[in-house]
């Protein structure tokens, strides 16, 4: 921990998150020769894979492309075991990164980011922090609810556990120039206010926050609620120990095999020799990963045809079963051709026709709500001791000194697994206070995210985002807008210091632009009509607007090049003295 950093207010960029994200921003602004610090409420690296230590939990897109590019000798050194990596070695992977470049020296671990005031006279932000709760705690035994490490939305972290190094930092403020936030678009666990929840006497977890120890659930009647990607691996994973096993199921999800398997030594000699390809193939797709686009619509009088290619990408597994055709996500009778081909699969995986049906998604269109990736998940519902209770025509009622009601039906059991999502893609950055001119961030964003190019936000100057709301981000290979977005941004602070710029912020009539042109390729597509929390429509009270920009991450990037070419279009630059200056062309 580098405690004993100080920067004063003579801190050129402050990076809120320690995940790939600030681990990789950290390093690029270091190595351009800023001067840099991060922070995270985590008393690690890794973001996303030090908190998600569920049972089962895994990468959905391979982990040959689901990892850094930047770095051609972590790139050769780095062995990934499986296809789809598991979270201890993701972590692993997180840990090699911050020992290789030496990360930790910059970085205040359990420290949370309380709030960001701009301060107008001296043209910098100054950035209070508070300790964060250890992390990694057990659950409350007491019937407390969760202990929640890393704040829950509006709700301040519980106080330190007394470290010297908390200790030292509470309530310490910071000032700098600028300040990135790293902060993740799923780092903000969504506890539902189920009734009750403090009566219940067994042990409750919630798979985004597992505790470092491990559960041993051998034995158990365990309850678990939500079957989205969380649900579904840890319901996998835990299935075969549990002496009994109640899910909790409100909208079934689609799941594409993910056809797991151990990398063999020639695969990843091969990837390794292949990495230059892969990497540009990545950065020039649509996902942010390479898949077998479709040329064309699907055809409408072809149906041997159209089973012929579903099969093969079936058999292929992940993802990019959705990108089978051009128009899967524009044309509603494609999408039900492909949504009815993955029902049909699931009818062949569960034994019981009535539990096929429950289990089968008929509400929003395929890849609406985002697509899981499984290994045995279906074939879980054959065993005797695994019960889908459906919460969406029986919805639960309330947690119990025993268990669940639901349905006005009681079930006992010993744990409950709360696998309920995230306030995703602002969640993290309203959470913080963040104030400019007078006006808040999270006032701003109260009917939703307004960016230019999911960068900046008009009225909050030298402020940037990383994979920000209305930016590919979610739905891609989150590697690729990562390393993308820390690029770009090294970029711009660089020629910026270059021509003596010391302040940029987004215009607003770039920002409206560029709010209407999301919401008109969203509009244009399917997508909003999941209740999905692309959406919000996870988060009650959330204004429902699709988040994250639908045009496909290599569009974005040529887009953001152009713009950037173009005299940073869009974008307004002053030097110290306040004088309003073009930055040119980067
Ligand atoms: P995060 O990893 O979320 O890190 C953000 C960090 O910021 C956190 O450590 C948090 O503690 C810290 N932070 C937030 N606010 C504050 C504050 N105010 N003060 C201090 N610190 C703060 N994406 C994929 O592309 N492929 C996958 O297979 C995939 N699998 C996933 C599996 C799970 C279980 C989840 C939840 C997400 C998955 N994602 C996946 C998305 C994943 O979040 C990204 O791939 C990536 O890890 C995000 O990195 P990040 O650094 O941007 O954010
Ligand atoms: P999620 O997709 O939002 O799923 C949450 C689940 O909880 C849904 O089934 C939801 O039902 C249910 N739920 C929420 N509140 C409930 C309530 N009060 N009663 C009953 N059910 C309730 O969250 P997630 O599974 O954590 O996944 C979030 C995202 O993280 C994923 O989409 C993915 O991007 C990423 N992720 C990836 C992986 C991976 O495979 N690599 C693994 C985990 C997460 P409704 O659908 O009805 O709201």
């Amino acid at each position: 921990m580098s405690t004993e950093t100080d920067m004063g207010a003579e801190c050129d960029v402050i990076v809120v998150g320690a995940g790939f994200s600030g681990m990789y921003q950290l390093h690029r602004l270091r190595e351009a020769g800023f001067r840099v610090h991060a922070f995270d409420t985590a008393a690690e690296v890794g973001g996303t894979w030090y908190w998600n230590r569920y049972p089962g939990a895994r990468v959905d897109i391979e982990s040959t492309h689901y990892s850094y590019s930047f770095d051609e000798d972590l790139q050769q050194v780095w062995d990934w075991s499986e296809r789809y990596a598991a979270q201890p070695e993701i972590l692993s992977y997180a840990r090699h990164v911050a020992d290789r470049f030496d990360l930790r020296r910059d970085i205040s671990f359990s420290t949370r980011v309380e709030s960001l005031d701009w301060d107008e006279a001296n043209q910098t932000w100054t950035v209070r922090t508070a300790p964060a709760e250890a992390s990694g705690a057990s659950p409350a035994s007491d019937g407390a609810g969760i202990r929640d490490a890393r704040t829950v939305a509006g709700t301040p972290a519980e106080p330190a556990n007394g470290t010297a190094s908390c200790a030292a930092e509470a309530g310490r403020t910071w000032t700098a120039r600028f300040v990135v936030l790293a902060t993740g678009c799923l780092s903000v666990p969504q506890r539902p206010r189920i009734p009750g929840m403090e009566d219940f006497a067994g042990e409750l977890y919630s798979t985004a926050d597992w505790p470092h120890e491990g559960v041993d659930l051998s034995g158990r009647r365990v309850a678990v609620v939500g079957t989205g990607s969380s649900g579904i691996q840890t319901i996998t994973a835990i299935a075969e120990q549990t002496a009994e096993l109640r899910i909790f199921q409100r909208t079934p999800n689609f799941a594409i095999p993910a056809h797991n398997r151990t990398l063999t030594a020639e695969e990843r000699a091969a990837v390794k020799a292949d990495y230059a390809r892969i990497r540009a193939a990545d950065r020039a797709s649509g996902l942010g990963f390479a898949t077998h686009d479709g040329t064309g619509p699907l055809p409408a009088d072809a149906p041997a045809e159209v089973a012929r290619e579903l099969d093969e990408r079936w058999a292929r597994g992940g993802l990019g079963y959705s990108r089978a055709y051009t128009d899967v996500m524009t044309n509603p009778e494609a999408n039900e051709v492909l949504a009815e081909y993955a029902r049909a699969r699931i009818r062949e995986r569960v034994s019981d026709p009535e539990l096929a049906e429950l289990l089968s998604p008929r509400t929003y269109p395929l890849a609406s709500k985002r697509m899981c990736v499984d290994t045995g998940y279906f074939e879980v519902y054959d065993l005797d001791h695994v019960h889908l209770h459906d919460a969406s025509t029986h919805a639960i009622e309330r947690f119990t000194e025993t268990g669940v009601r639901a349905g006005g039906e009681d079930f006992d059991v010993d744990v409950i697994v709360l696998a309920t999502g995230f306030d995703a893609m602002t969640g993290a950055i309203t959470s913080i206070d963040i104030t400019a001119g007078g006006e808040t961030l999270a006032q701003k964003w109260a009917h939703g995210p307004r960016t230019y190019l999911g960068l900046m936000t008009a009225g909050f100057p030298n402020l940037l985002t990383i994979t920000g709301p209305q930016s590919p981000s979610v739905l891609t290979n989150m590697m690729v807008s990562i390393e993308y977005h820390v690029d770009w941004i090294t970029r711009l602070l660089t020629t910026m210091r270059e021509r003596g710029l010391t302040r940029v912020e987004a215009r607003a009539e770039a920002e409206d632009d560029w709010v209407r042109v999301n919401n008109d390729i969203a509009g244009a597509s399917l997508m909003p009509q999941g209740a999905s929390w692309y959406m919000g429509a996870n988060i009650p009270g959330k204004e429902r607007v699709f988040m994250p920009f639908a045009g496909g991450s290599h569009t974005y990037i040529g887009l953001v090049e152009g713009y950037t070419s173009a005299n940073h279009h869009g974008f307004r630059f002053a030097d110290e003295a306040g004088a309003q200056r073009p930055a040119g062309a980067a």
